[in-house]
């Protein structure tokens, strides 16, 4: 059994983790970020997001004196007081869009930096100001595609050799570096840690999506948040940590996963209500 008083790190996934879905709200986690702030447990946000668009949320949740990985593990950013600069994992983006411009001549897709920030705003539903943030990219780039899915093998392939990678997001894909994760940022911030503070760390993650399972992986305990529309993931059962599949979802599964790990006595009483 975990307690407050291990030397614990904490990674979450934002979207359907800690906040809600749809209305962002994370009221039914503050109980747990109250408790997590008093013990003060590092809670490290692990997002698809852009930094410029964490930065915000994480100051609203009260937790701007830890680090974050944005872009799905592309970039860590480490708060002022740290005087770390922020790391890239694989291809920056500069990069990454030199090498997208020269497969349009072969290929129909529209990517972040294709559009402007109006254009970005009508396809996700956000305000300019929102999507201005969401253009602000460190290491990967969304994309619509727009060619039919042979081409997309031929996509792929054709990325492999740029040593840069696709995945599928909810709405887009993005392009990033060849073994780019929030598992691998994870890993790598989890280390950095040890060597800071001259310790070992124990490490428990949070999230609901495919793209959370490499951080899922990599963490000793694991809670698999129950995902609002879509078919329940799986993890490999060679994984080597604990996990804990939530019944609720979003902020909701995020408090009853730190129940069932840290107060296992309250996770033992909802199973029986
Ligand atoms: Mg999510």
């Amino acid at each position: 059994m975990l307690t407050l008083k291990d030397n614990l790190l904490i990674f979450t996934d934002l979207d359907g983790s800690l906040l809600d879905h749809d209305s962002y709200s994370w009221q039914a986690a503050q109980p747990w970020l109250d408790r997590l702030s008093a013990a003060r447990l590092p809670l490290i946000i692990a997002s698809s997001k852009t930094a410029a668009e964490i930065a915000i949320l994480q100051q609203r949740l009260g937790l701007s004196a830890f680090p974050f990985i944005a872009e799905n593990g592309a970039q860590i950013v480490f708060p002022p007081g740290w005087r770390h600069p922020a790391r890239i994992f694989g291809a920056d983006y500069a990069a990454i869009v030199n090498a997208l411009h020269h497969l349009h001549a072969s290929f129909a897709f529209r990517g972040f930096a294709d559009a402007d920030d109006a254009t970005v705003a009508q396809w996700c539903g956000f305000t300019p100001q929102e999507a201005r943030l969401a253009r602000q990219r460190a290491g990967s780039e969304p994309l619509c595609w727009l060619d039919d899915q042979q081409q997309l093998a031929h996509f792929r392939h054709a990325l492999a050799q740029q040593r840069l990678t696709l995945t599928r997001g909810g709405r887009f894909y993005h392009v990033m570096g060849r073994g780019v994760s929030k598992g691998r940022a994870a890993r790598w911030l989890t280390r950095h840690y040890q060597l800071r503070h001259q310790r070992v760390f124990t490490t428990l993650a949070l999230g609901d999506g495919p793209n959370d399972l490499p951080l899922l992986q990599s963490a000793d305990y694991a809670v698999l948040i129950r995902a609002l529309r879509s078919e329940p993931l799986s993890l490999p059962a060679t994984r080597r940590g604990r996990l804990y599949r939530s019944r609720q979802t979003g902020p909701a599964g995020w408090s009853e996963g730190l129940d069932h790990f840290l107060l296992p006595g309250k996770a033992r009483r909802i199973a029986h209500e």
